[in-house]
């Protein structure tokens, strides 16, 4: 029964239509079962009724419409109950109705399994034979199986508009990632990469050094390119975000891509075939990670090895005509595809694929242009030059939207456009509510950062993230490459704190070169267990962040995934025993510089943190609270896994308490404690945090005019009365409807409103 199974699942998902699937199924259930009649009824909730879509055995009449109302015959029952209906004469039941027009009356015994996609029932598969029999358990549990396959198709099918009902002069909504907020308005226009990996195929060179230099020659057209892009974009997009250049061009180093494509031309292969060859290892290596940060890194190395292969195949770009209002759409939008289009007329953009983590996300959102992800299951030559508006704070996407709905989203754009001039014109103001309360706002960084004109006031880097280096590697970097790394970060900041976290790597985020293979990776080797495990790995980067600190003495060093004391007490006598190293070198040298030690914290990530507080801020000297970590060990949610993202809820109201605990017991111990989670850039999560006590909140650069804005607009008592209303609220739901009126009630509604 399985591979009959496995081939019917494997027909109905290959089937090239949606009537055509439906069809594949209801053949080859009847076929496998030997009954009489298969048929597949779909739900039409505007009706109220069930439609008849397909069946083998029954007749539908051309051109007819077969339904049953919601209420009526076994179909619905079946529906109602959620569950499977096993009856072996049909027409003695007491919700027994004919489906009238399709001659259903030879038939007795009936098996009808609800289609259930995420709790929503989508209809039902209907199994029915004329001799009265019950069906047996292996009959029910095959048809069972089934229908809860064919719920996937119809939900695909659904989301592109193609079940009968939706089929108005507009189409469906389509539901993405939210990537960057905002409401774009604009035609579709597809972009395409310069080159293809794939279709490369590999071929074999005599002249290895003829190759290689093409390769050269064609590395250093990429480099100009990307210095054209990012001297394109540098006038709208801070400087943070304009390193993703950097990182680019640091890829196409010797170190990097360089040597390995060399290495490979010189095996005998063409350079167009070495490029492809690295290239698809590199992305391989990164979509195998399980981080989706990280995982995003696939999609730059891919995109770079594409410009390379345009270099290589002499492919001229040719400049398209863009529309004037334009949403950008492709399979996989890219930081430099995003960088080419003119700002001017680029209004918002939709990715097929990828996440909120990926690059052109972080470039959209440092631009002000909203865009969404990870739109599926719609062939991009379905939206080419389509009318579209995009929702980056839901993740819809309207089709050709009815006038109304088109209205509404202009009116949002305007209230907008607005809201955005009045928060950028006051990023100079100090973040302090209306009855004086100053809060200190700070930035999370990762990648290589210029000095910062761009951004409004801040007090200098909450976090600074240091896995990113580690990863563009193919080995650890040495002490000197991270002194030089960690020098650039100070300099930027000189005069402002820079809480720079040892390395969180691990289970969830192996190094290409450090392969991890776990079971459960985010309860496993990662962070400090990894990090405490080698040390050697540990005191060299310590000691290059102590060196780095020398002249400027703004360092602290935050250590991730705490869970036990012991854990503080190993890290802290190996920072002790690096500081004395580096001391004692220092005091070698002529005008030996004075040496600060930096204060340490910890990450409050791991839940087991809260009930040892106490032991562990006297070993300390600050808290820094990674609300993404606590919210998905305290729920128990997989941060990363699409699956769970609706349980993923850092409203939840045991996060609340969790929060408010941490800010009560660090403030009787009196220890400075901070947040620098996602929730700290959200704009409720900032106004219930403030409330709990929180005064220090580090966020991404382009949430910082926004938040201060709205710290500006209100006050102590308003934030309590706030704060006991989420409180009190028993689900994540209410909380987000109180923060979110309230949000409405001072006129920022606009930060988080549309779509849903
Ligand atoms: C967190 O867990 O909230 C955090 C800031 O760290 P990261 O997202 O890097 O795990
Ligand atoms: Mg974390």
């Amino acid at each position: 029964m399985l591979t009959t199974l496995q081939r019917i699942v494997e027909a109905v998902n290959q089937a090239p239509e949606f009537e055509v699937a439906l069809d594949t199924m209801v053949r080859s259930v009847k076929a496998a079962l030997g009954s009489d009649v298969c048929s597949v009824y779909l739900v039409d909730r505007e009706n109220r009724e069930f439609v008849l879509m397909a069946s083998d055995g029954l007749r539908i009449p051309v051109g007819e419409r077969i339904s049953l109302n919601f209420g009526e015959g076994l179909i619905s029952l079946a529906a109602e109950r959620e569950e499977p209906l096993n009856i072996a004469n049909a027409t003695t039941h007491p919700n027994f109705k004919l489906v009238e027009g399709v001659e259903e009356e030879p038939y007795r015994a009936m098996l009808v399994a609800p289609i259930i996609h995420q709790r929503q029932v989508l209809g039902v598969l209907a199994v029915q034979q004329q001799k009265a029999r019950a069906f047996s358990g292996e009959e029910e549990s095959f048809v069972v199986t089934l229908a809860a396959q064919l719920a996937a198709v119809i939900a695909h099918a659904e989301a592109k508009g193609l079940v009968s009902g939706q089929q108005s002069p507009w189409m469906r909504n389509l539901s993405a990632i939210p990537g960057a907020p905002g409401v774009a308005i604009g035609q579709a226009y597809i972009g395409k990469p310069i080159a293809s990996l794939s279709s490369v195929v590999p071929r074999r060179t005599e002249q290895p050094w003829r190759e290689i230099h093409r390769f050269r020659s064609a590395v250093i057209k990429t480099r100009q390119d990307l210095r054209e892009l990012a001297e394109q974009v540098a006038s709208y997009v801070a400087a943070d975000t304009l390193a993703i250049f950097d990182v680019y061009q640091g890829m196409l180093d010797a170190a990097s891509l360089g040597d390995a494509v060399e290495a490979k031309i010189k095996e005998g292969w063409r350079a167009q075939t070495a490029v492809k060859l690295v290239v698809e290892g590199f992305v391989s290596q990164f979509e195998d990670l399980d981080d989706s940060y990280l995982k995003e890194r696939a999609v730059d190395v891919r995109d770079l090895g594409q410009r390379i292969l345009g270099h290589l195949q002499d492919r001229k770009h040719v400049e398209e005509s863009v529309p004037e209002s334009c949403i950008l759409v492709a399979e996989e939008v890219t930081a430099s595809m995003l960088a080419s289009i003119p700002r001017a007329r680029l209004q918002g953009l939709i990715s097929l694929r990828g996440s909120a983590n990926s690059h052109a996300a972080i470039m959209a959102r440092s631009m002000g242009i909203p865009a969404v992800f990870g739109v599926q299951d719609v062939p991009l030559n379905y939206l080419e030059d389509q009318f579209l508006v995009v929702d980056g704070y839901s993740g819809d996407v309207f089709v050709n939207p009815p006038a109304q709905l088109l209205q509404e989203y202009e009116e949002l754009q305007e209230e907008e456009v607005e809201l955005a001039g009045i928060v950028k014109a006051n990023r100079h103001l100090p973040a302090e509510t209306s009855d004086g309360i100053q809060v200190d706002l700070q930035v999370n960084a990762g990648l290589n950062l210029d000095a910062n004109d761009e951004l409004g006031e801040h007090n200098g880097i909450g976090l600074y993230r240091t896995e990113i280096p580690f990863m563009m590697r193919e080995r650890f970097p040495t002490e000197s490459e991270q002194l030089k790394l960690y020098k650039d970060v100070l300099q930027s900041y000189r005069g402002q704190p820079v809480v720079m976290r040892t390395l969180d790597i691990g289970g969830d985020k192996p190094l290409p070169y450090f392969p991890i293979q776990e079971e459960n990776p985010f309860l496993g080797w990662r962070g400090i267990r990894m990090t405490l495990d080698h040390p050697e790995i540990f005191l060299v980067q310590v000691r290059a962040m102590l060196r780095a600190n020398v002249g400027y003495g703004t360092l602290k060093i935050l250590l991730p995934m705490i869970t036990s004391v012991d854990e503080v007490d190993e890290a802290a006598r190996l920072i002790n025993q690096a500081y004395f190293e580096v001391r004692n070198e220092l005091v070698q040298t002529a005008n030996a510089p004075t040496m600060q030690r930096p204060q340490l914290g910890v990450m409050i990530e791991v839940p087991a943190l809260l009930y040892q507080l106490e032991a562990v801020a006297q070993r300390v000297d600050f808290f820094s609270v990674g609300t993404n970590d606590l919210t998905q060990y305290l729920l128990a949610v997989d941060r990363n896994n699409p699956r769970v993202a609706r349980l993923y809820e850092v409203y939840h109201p045991a996060v609340l308490r969790a929060l408010q605990q941490i800010a009560d017991t660090a403030h009787k111990l009196g220890k400075p404690v901070s947040v620098c989670g996602e929730l700290a850039g959200d704009p409720g999560g900032a106004l219930l945090l403030l409330a709990m006590g929180y005064r220090t909140l580090s966020m991404s650069a382009h949430n910082l005019d926004k938040i201060r804005w709205i710290i500006r607009n209100v006050s102590s008592p308003m934030l309590q009365v706030l704060l006991a209303q989420a409180m009190n609220a028993k689900h994540p739901d209410h909380v987000r409807k109180v923060v979110n009126m309230k949000l409405e009630g001072l006129g920022l509604g606009g930060f988080v409103r549309a779509g849903k």
